[in-house]
């Protein structure tokens, strides 16, 4: 894996890093030193400069994939607490459980920069008023958190707790439920967290890249954050790009063309077939025209998801990819949902079929009729996800599923039985 992949820029404590590259300013393993020589101080905003709206200015959406606005999830938050029904502290949560394989640019950013996630754990509590503050992360990652804890006088109060590590993890109230129990499932997704969430409490939950922007935004303000990226998707993202040959963290600019950042990534786009964009829950492209954009609403965008591009290259079989993710999705269902527990292994055999030698033509329409039932069934966003893949795939890789129908494999010039 490339962690840091350019120059470390000179900049003063008083003014942000100029261009696209500003999460890992401070070098890598970056020390507490390292962190306040690049950044300076963390300010402490006053009445006069409310942060949430500085938020509001920056328009940063969420780096774990849901892309939600930031400064409205804490404003929620602020909401809870302030209301007349509820009076406890809020709960405020570093989200770095990163349960996508495909994902590691948040164990990246707690390895290289952890004093820039726990500066914007320390500016989200503080805008909520918020007492009880967690860093939710999994077993490799807690090393560097202690070590970073243990230099600072402000993080005792963090407390860290081990994430499972499973698919679902990360998802909010599986988050919550893990701080709980230890166990870690999806709650009922029509609860609202920023009103009852861990122990009742007003519970804010941000993925640790949001809070790392978050950090930076409170030293330099919404005007530099916007600096770079554009109107609709201002600011820097990490990506993961995987599956040719290698793995690398880049952080590139909002709204960026996926043509220049496989460029970034030295990768010939000639070699390559399609791209999966968002992670295990995402969707297949090509060709490579698309822009990476939070909502991905408008004509050729494509949803970035916590940032996950994994490359198939020419010689590969993308059903067969797509089949062995979907048999590892089935078996992470919490098996909490009847559609996800049965449809999911249903999805996956019918898939696996298609792929590995099936030559029913009524195998896609099965898939398509198996898709269709689970979606929306989930007590969380599960089924939804592994369905939108599965559509993508049979929509990007058409030309495959008639020649895998018919017997054989244009990629691996083989046959499928
Ligand atoms: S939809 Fe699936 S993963 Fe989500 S809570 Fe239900 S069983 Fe668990």
């Amino acid at each position: 894996m490339t962690p840091l992949t350019a120059e470390l820029p000179t900049i003063g404590a008083s003014e942000g890093p100029a261009g696209t590259y500003r999460l890992f300013a401070a070098g890598s393993n970056a020390g507490l030193a390292d962190h306040e020589r690049t950044f300076g101080p963390l300010p402490v905003h006053g009445v006069d400069v409310h942060f949430i709206d500085v938020l509001e200015a920056a328009g940063l959406t969420g780096r774990g994939g849901a892309a939600f606005a930031a400064w409205r999830k804490i404003a929620a938050t602020e909401d809870a607490r302030t209301g007349t029904l509820i009076s406890a502290k809020p709960v405020v949560i570093g989200n770095g459980a990163e349960g996508e394989p495909l994902s590691f640019k948040d164990k990246t950013l707690l390895a290289h920069a952890p004093h820039l996630v726990i500066d914007g754990l320390l500016t989200a509590a503080r805008a909520v008023s918020g007492t009880q503050l967690y860093i939710y992360t999994t077993a490799v990652n807690i090393p560097a958190v202690e070590a970073a804890l243990a230099e600072r006088h402000d993080g005792r109060r963090i407390h860290i707790v081990e994430a499972p590590g499973t698919f679902i993890s990360g998802e909010a109230s599986a988050v919550v439920n893990g701080i709980a129990d230890g166990i870690g499932l999806p709650l009922d997704n029509r609860r609202r967290l920023s009103e009852s969430g861990l122990k009742g409490r007003p519970t804010l939950v941000l993925n640790v890249e949001t809070l790392a922007h978050i950090a930076l935004i409170a030293r330099y303000g919404s005007a530099w954050f916007r600096t770079t990226g554009s109107e609709r998707d201002p600011g820097t993202r990490l990506v993961s790009v995987s599956g040719h040959g290698g793995e690398q963290i880049l952080e590139v600019a909002g709204d960026s063309g996926l043509g220049q950042v496989l460029a970034n990534a030295t990768i010939d786009p000639s070699t390559v077939q399609a791209v999966l964009i968002g992670g295990y829950h995402g969707r297949w492209v090509r060709p490579l025209d698309y822009r990476l954009s939070p909502t991905g609403q408008a004509s050729n965008t494509v949803r970035p998801g916590a940032g996950v591009i994994h490359v198939l290259t020419d010689s590969q079989c993308g059903l067969e990819a797509t089949a062995q993710i979907l048999s590892y999705l089935a078996d992470e269902s919490a098996m909490q949902c009847g559609p996800c527990m049965f449809g999911l292994p249903a999805m996956a055999r019918v898939l696996n079929a298609i792929a590995y030698g099936g030559g029913d033509p009524q195998l896609v329409r099965e898939l398509d009729r198996l898709s269709k039932l689970v979606t929306g069934r989930g007590a969380c966003h599960h089924p939804d996800g592994t369905a939108q893949l599965v559509s993508s795939a049979l929509e990007t890789f058409s030309a495959d599923v008639a020649a895998h129908l018919a017997g054989s494999c244009t990629r691996t010039r083989g046959r499928t039985a």
